[in-house]
């Protein structure tokens, strides 16, 4: 039978393993992942573009398990009470094709994306990072803060929207946490200045440009994950031009990244060369390193492999028949006659 993990089935194996802990698993989970990244069939997503949103498809496999994501980008969202990026997925057995696992991947994305996040930098940014700004205040900034706080030891983290309630709630969440300073900042300047890490994590389906260049300092490590569609960017080109980009999937970051600004054979590192240590990450300390997140099926795929083995461990989610369980598997019919035999359907008058 298929294991099924619902959001309230989520919030609780995350408070039985502890945000934290959970979030440096994940991490784990993607690193090993990606150190073997040529064990897996991959493409770039499918998406499905709207004047507001997108909605997109994310498989990936290797020989034993295939995993998929649904997530939807829409940017006007929360204007009508709603996310901006809502998502599930499931996890299922190669070689019988038989379900494992059907999950929901909102808040597990705002998980994995801040464990990929983390996973980068703890392999391209400056070893010394204590600062981080970061610009976008919304769903994923809890994520990507504690991330980096507890997991990189990042101590002071400055912030900044252009919504001040966005502000306040992230200020609201990360209240009295040991050893973490927080401070709004009045602009995205003041937010940036002196920072060893900034991230932008940023929802708006234009070309946007929450940084540019003159923000740049030496040694600054730019973790950009709202720029992630055709058309929606967060860096002035100038500031991809400034530094060594890392990507998760070229063909797909290509196309929907930051660097679609670029030419196409302007140079970028694919990261899992950088963590499986195939080439070097941040070649000195003044080295400007940006990391143009999309974020890519494998990441989910780790996440639901890691979610199925917490859920193993911890037996939190529910057993469903999302797939019958037949007697005879030739005999599917069975499935849709009562008691007696009879095929259910409208009785005759
Ligand atoms: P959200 O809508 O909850 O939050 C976005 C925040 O950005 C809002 O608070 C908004 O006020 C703020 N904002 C918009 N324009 C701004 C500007 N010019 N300056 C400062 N702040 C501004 O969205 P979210 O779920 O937190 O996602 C953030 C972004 O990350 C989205 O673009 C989403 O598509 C992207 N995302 C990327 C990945 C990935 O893997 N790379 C994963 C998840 C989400």
């Amino acid at each position: 039978m298929t294991r099924f993990i619902d959001v309230p089935n989520l919030s609780r194996l995350v408070n039985t393993v502890g945000v934290v802990p959970f979030l440096g698993g994940l991490a784990d989970a993607i690193n090993e992942d990606f150190r073997r990244w040529n064990d897996f069939e991959k493409c770039p997503r499918t998406a499905n573009h709207s004047d507001v949103g997108v909605i997109e498809l994310m498989p990936v496999a290797d020989d034993e398990r295939f995993g998929f994501k649904y997530v939807n980008g829409h940017p006007q969202n929360p204007a009508q009470g709603l996310s901006t990026v809502m998502a599930f997925g499931a996890y299922a057995e190669v070689a019988t094709g038989y379900p494992l696992l059907l999950s929901e991947l909102t808040v597990t994305t705002a998980f994995r994306t801040a464990a990929m996040s983390l996973v980068a930098a703890r392999a391209v940014a400056r070893e010394d990072s204590r600062s981080m700004a970061m610009i976008g205040c919304g769903a994923q900034s809890e994520f990507q803060a504690l991330a980096f706080h507890h997991l990189l030891g990042i101590e002071e983290l400055r912030i900044y929207d252009i919504d001040a309630a966005a502000m306040q709630k992230l200020e609201r969440h990360l209240a009295g946490r040991a050893g973490l300073t927080v401070i709004p900042a009045a602009s995205p300047q003041a937010c940036v200045r002196g920072a060893d890490i900034v991230t932008t994590c940023t929802a708006d389906k234009t070309w946007a440009t929450i940084l540019t260049a003159d923000m740049i300092e030496p040694g600054m490590h730019v973790n950009a994950l709202g720029g992630d569609c055709p058309g929606k960017t967060e860096l002035a080109a100038d500031v991809l031009h400034a530094g060594k980009i890392f990507v998760e999937y070229e063909p797909q970051t290509r196309v929907e990244g930051d660097i679609q600004q670029l030419a196409d054979d302007h140079p970028v590192t694919p990261i899992w060369e950088v963590l499986a240590g195939k080439t070097a990450g941040r070649d000195s300390a003044e080295q400007i390193t940006v990391f143009d997140s999309v974020g890519f099926a494998l990441e989910d795929f780790s996440a639901l492999r890691y979610i199925y083995a917490m859920d193993r461990e911890h037996n939190i989610g529910e057993t469903i028949a999302l797939v019958p369980e037949l007697e005879d598997p030739k005999d599917l019919f069975e499935l849709v006659l009562d008691n007696h035999g009879q095929a259910y359907g409208r009785k005759a008058a």
